[in-house]
């Protein structure tokens, strides 16, 4: 089963729906179980449709990853 850093690591792909069938499932199998996990994608999938319905001042590509970044290393410490 994929751990959770190799998921952090996909989920910008997986949101996108650019992973192959395969690995799109076992990223699926994961989230059945790791409710830390389906909380991150989550918030990372709201961002993204949050920032697709704004029309007016959007967020350059930098700003987009910083926010990842940051909620992906909060992720991160909320396992330690
Ligand atoms: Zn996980």
């Amino acid at each position: 089963m994929l751990k959770c850093r190799e998921v952090n690591a996909l989920s910008n792909d997986f949101l996108e729906g650019y992973l192959p069938f395969r690995l799109r499932l076992r990223v699926i199998w994961h989230l059945l179980f790791c409710g830390k996990c389906r909380l991150m994608l989550r918030q990372l999938r709201l961002l993204l449709v949050t920032l697709r319905q704004r029309s007016t001042s959007r967020p350059d590509a930098v700003q987009v990853e910083h926010w990842f970044e940051h909620m992906k290393s909060h992720h991160e410490n909320k396992k330690s």
